[in-house]
C-alpha cells in the first residue's frame, strides 16, 4: 500500500501544506467521534483524472450532516469545486478523496454544539483496499460476533465517525482470526454488511443485497452495481437475507469506494461456490472498471473530469 501522503490538504476553505493541517488535542471529534466523512475515488482516464459519483457522495455528506445536526458553511457546488481543486493541486493521476467534517476545540461537554465545525479534504493515492490481487482472487471472510446497531441505536444512513468503532471491532476480530474482512449481522440476525463495504449474494442468476433497513450504509457503489446489473438484464432483489444464504451462494462480493467490487471466496471457511470469483461478479467488475477507466461510455454520467 502506498504511503498516505500528498502535498496539500484543503482545510476550511484553503489549501495548506500536508504537515500544517493540524487540530488541537481538545477537538471534540477526537474524544467523542463527532465527525462525518466520505470516501470518494478519482480514476485515471484518457482525459486525465475523473471523480467517480462526486455529486452522490457530496449528497450523502450533506445528508450525514443534516442527520447529525451539523451545519456545513459551504454549498455542495463549492465543495465539489474544492474537491477538484485539491486533486488538481496534488497532481494525482488517480486517488482516494476523504472529505471530513468534524467538531473542533471548544468544549468537552458531550453536547457538540458549542464546538466549531471544520471541513477538510484529504487526497492520497490508494490501491486495492483489501490487499494486492484480491479483485482477481477474492477474500476470505467471517461472520462477526459483533452486530450492527439496532435501528434506534445509531444512524446507519449517516457516515458518522463514532459509528466506525463498531466497524473497528469487526475488522480487528476478523484479522486476529486470520480473515481479511468481517460481515456483520443486524440486530435481528439478518445479514448486514462488511466493516466498510456493502454485501451482495448471487444465487441462481439473481443478485441479492440486504435492504437499507438491515443497518447498512446506503453505499454509492452498491447503488451503481444495482444499476449495472439492471443494465445487463440481471435480476436484482433488495431483501432481508439469512446468514446461511452465504454458505449456499453461487457467488458473493463486497462493494465500496475503497473495496470497489471485491469477490468473496469463502465465508467462515466454507467456499463460496467453487471458491473462485463467479461469472456475474466478473461481468459486473468488467462493466464497473470499464466505466471508471473511461474504456466504456459513462452512460450514467458518473465521472466528473478534474481538468476542465
Ligand atoms: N458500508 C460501510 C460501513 C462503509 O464504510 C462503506 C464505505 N463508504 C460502504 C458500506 C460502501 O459505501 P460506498 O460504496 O458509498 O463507498
Amino acid at each position: 500500500m502506498a504511503t498516505m501522503r500528498s502535498n496539500y490538504i484543503w482545510f476550511d476553505g484553503r489549501l495548506v501544506p500536508w504537515e500544517e493541517a493540524q487540530v488541537h488535542v481538545t477537538a471534540h471529534a477526537l474524544h467523542y467521534g463527532s465527525s462525518v466523512f466520505e470516501g470518494i475515488r478519482a480514476y485515471a482516464t484518457p482525459r486525465g483524472p475523473a471523480v467517480f459519483c462526486l455529486r452522490e457522495h457530496l449528497a450523502r455528506l450533506y445528508a450525514s450532516c443534516k442527520i447529525f445536526r451539523m451545519d456545513l458553511p459551504y454549498s455542495p457546488e463549492d465543495l465539489a469545486k474544492a474537491v477538484l481543486e485539491t486533486v488538481r493541486a496534488n497532481g494525482h493521476a488517480a486517488c482516494y478523496i476523504r472529505p471530513l467534517v468534524f467538531r473542533g476545540a471548544g468544549s468537552l461537554g458531550v453536547d457538540p454544539r458549542a464546538c466549531p465545525v471544520h471541513t477538510v479534504l484529504i487526497t492520497f493515492e490508494w490501491g486495492s483496499y483489501l490487499g494486492e490481487g484480491v479483485l482477481e482472487k477474492g477474500v476470505d471472510v467471517a461472520v462477526s460476533s459483533w452486530r450492527r446497531a439496532a435501528p434506534d441505536t445509531a444512524a446507519t444512513m449517516a457516515k458518522i465517525g463514532g459509528q466506525y468503532v463498531n466497524s473497528q471491532f469487526m475488522v480487528v476480530e476478523a484479522r486476529e482470526g486470520g480473515f481479511t474482512e468481517a460481515i456483520a449481522l443486524d440486530a435481528y440476525g439478518y445479514l448486514s454488511e462488511g466493516s466498510g463495504e456493502n454485501l451482495f449474494v448471487v444465487k441462481d442468476g439473481v443478485v441479492y443485497t440486504p435492504p437499507l433497513a438491515a443497518a447498512i450504509l446506503p453505499g454509492i457503489t452498491r447503488r451503481c452495481v444495482l444499476q449495472l446489473a439492471r443494465d445487463l438484464g440481471i435480476p436484482v432483489q433488495e431483501q432481508p437475507l439469512l446468514r446461511e444464504a452465504l454458505y449456499v451462494a453461487d457467488e458473493a462480493f463486497f462493494t465500496g469506494t475503497a473495496a470497489e467490487i471485491t469477490p468473496i471466496r469463502s465465508v467462515d471457511r466454507i467456499p463460496v461456490g467453487d471458491g473462485r470469483p463467479g461469472p456475474i461478479t466478473k461481468r459486473l467488475q468488467e462493466e464497473f472498471f470499464g466505466i471508471t477507466s473511461g474504456r466504456l461510455e459513462d452512460r450514467h454520467g458518473w465521472l466528473t473530469p478534474v481538468n476542465p
